[in-house]
């Protein structure tokens, strides 16, 4: 079982739980006066936040793909769809306006998956799945990093495959090494280089005492070469 979930919005509000209550004392030591007024600002600041890190960690938004169906929730309602009735699937990009207070509107834009589902009465049902807003989600436990078009391969692989054994084995795989193995690797960080992976995206350490020929990204399992490089081995 591969469980995603947007990693970094639970991280961004988990961080702002944190420096709100620091915003609101340094303000009030530089203005005592508004020691109140911050006070109630800063209180709902921080309910806003707390609600939204306790929605992101609750694992309601979180993608659920197994050997037999893909699980998710969609406004609110909890959705099921196993490997014999997804009929499509695809990824989208949407671009939402949130008003900023200090006027114009700041551009938000998600990533989501389209699923579709082939009833038994022969009609389809299409659902929307929102990914992430900050380039992909990771598999909880793992360090695999997904983005929506990585999702989608692993759908349609998982899709195509004729057995349970068969989609046994691609969840195992594709979910990359688990944190645990990844936390007993820690490299010393004057040894460290951060790559993105070009083949998932995903941005990981590599110790740079080793050849980079040898890098495995720890998401995927290839190595995490840029795209020039790669181009360049082939010629
Ligand atoms: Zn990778």
């Amino acid at each position: 079982m591969i469980i995603l979930r947007d990693d970094m919005q639970s991280k961004v509000t988990g961080c702002m739980l944190i420096i709100t209550p620091i915003a609101w004392i340094v303000t009030s030591l530089v203005n005592p006066e508004s020691l109140m007024v911050g006070g109630v600002f800063f209180l709902l600041a921080f309910l806003v936040f707390f609600w939204r890190y306790s929605c992101t960690s609750s694992g309601e938004n979180d993608l659920t793909i197994s050997f037999d169906s893909i699980r998710f929730s969609t406004g609110g309602r909890p959705v099921r769809i196993r490997w014999q009735e997804l009929e499509d699937y695809g990824t989208g990009r949407k671009t939402s306006k949130i008003p900023s207070v200090q006027g114009g509107d700041m551009e938000k834009t998600t990533d989501y998956i389209t699923l579709k589902r082939k009833k038994a009465d022969g009609t389809t049902e299409t659902f929307h799945k929102d990914l992430s807003s900050w380039g992909g989600s990771k598999v909880m436990g793992h360090v695999a990093f997904y983005t929506a078009a990585r999702v989608v391969k692993l759908i349609k692989k998982l899709s195509d495959a004729q057995s349970k054994k068969e989609r046994v084995e691609i969840i195992k795989n594709a979910k990359g090494i688990s944190n645990f193995e990844f936390k007993q690797k820690k490299i010393p960080f004057w040894h460290r280089k951060v790559l993105t992976c070009t083949k998932c995206g995903g941005i990981s350490c590599y110790d740079n005492r080793i050849s980079k020929d040898e890098f495995i990204c720890p998401s995927c399992g290839e190595n995490p070469k840029s795209e020039r490089e790669r181009n360049g081995m082939i010629k």
